[in-house]
C-alpha cells in the first residue's frame, strides 16, 4: 500500500486523508522534512496559499518540497494546493512563492471574484463528478506538456491537469464523499 503525505501546515487535512484512506492508501501528516522523506506521493490541500506558502518556509519546507517534486515524486494540489503547484501565477500577494512543477498560470481567486462558493457537475478524466470550488483559482494557460483534464463553467475555464505525477484541481473532491479522484491520485502513485 503506497504511502501517501498530506501537507498539514493549514488547510483541510482531515478530509484529505480520510479520501486516501478509502482509497488504498496509508495516509500520514507532513510538517517536517523527515515526514516529507517518509512518503511516495503528496496531497496539498486546500486553504490559503499565501498562509501555506509562508508556513512551508517557516518550517524549512519549501526547498525540500521542491526538491522531491523535481526527482519526480507524484503530487496532487486542490484549490489552494494548485496554487502551490503552479510555476507561475496571477493575482498572488506581493512577492508570493510557489512550490511549482506544472507548467501553467494559475490565476488566484478566479471564480470567486463572481462567486465566493458554488457547485457544479463536470467531466473529470472521463467521469462525470460533482465538483465544490471554494473561492476557487482557475488555469490561465498550460504549457505543451500539461494534459486538461477538466473543464468548468462559467467560461469552460480549465480546472483540472496533469502533468507526468503532478496532479492539480481547482475543486475540493475531499468534500463530496466520493473518493474517484482520490483513486485516480493513488493509480498515479502505484504506477511510479
Ligand atoms: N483563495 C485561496 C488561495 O488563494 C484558495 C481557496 C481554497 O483553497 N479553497 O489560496
Amino acid at each position: 500500500m503506497p504511502t501517501i503525505g498530506v501537507l498539514a501546515l493549514q488547510g483541510d487535512v482531515r478530509e484529505h486523508a480520510r479520501m486516501l484512506q478509502e482509497s488504498g492508501a496509508t495516509a500520514i501528516t507532513v510538517r517536517r522534512p523527515a515526514e516529507l522523506d517518509a512518503v511516495d506521493g503528496l496531497v496539498i490541500p486546500g486553504g490559503e496559499s499565501t498562509t501555506m506558502w509562508k508556513l512551508a518556509d517557516i518550517f524549512d519546507l519549501l526547498e525540500p518540497l521542491r526538491v522531491r517534486i523535481k526527482e519526480g515524486m507524484p503530487a496532487y494540489g486542490s484549490c489552494a494546493g494548485m496554487i502551490m503547484l503552479a510555476d507561475r501565477i496571477q493575482d498572488g500577494i506581493e512577492g508570493q512563492q510557489t512550490i511549482g512543477g506544472i507548467d501553467m498560470v494559475v490565476r488566484r481567486n478566479a471564480f470567486g471574484r463572481q462567486v465566493d462558493s458554488f457547485e457544479s457537475d463536470l467531466d473529470f478524466a472521463g467521469e462525470r463528478v460533482r465538483a465544490i470550488f471554494i473561492r476557487a483559482p482557475w488555469v490561465e494557460s498550460v504549457g505543451a506538456g500539461v494534459e486538461v483534464l477538466g473543464r468548468a463553467e462559467p467560461g469552460d475555464r480549465i480546472v483540472a491537469v496533469r502533468q507526468g505525477p503532478l496532479l492539480a484541481t481547482s475543486f475540493h473532491p475531499e468534500l463530496t464523499g466520493d473518493t474517484r479522484v482520490h483513486r485516480y491520485f493513488v493509480d498515479m502513485v502505484r504506477e511510479l
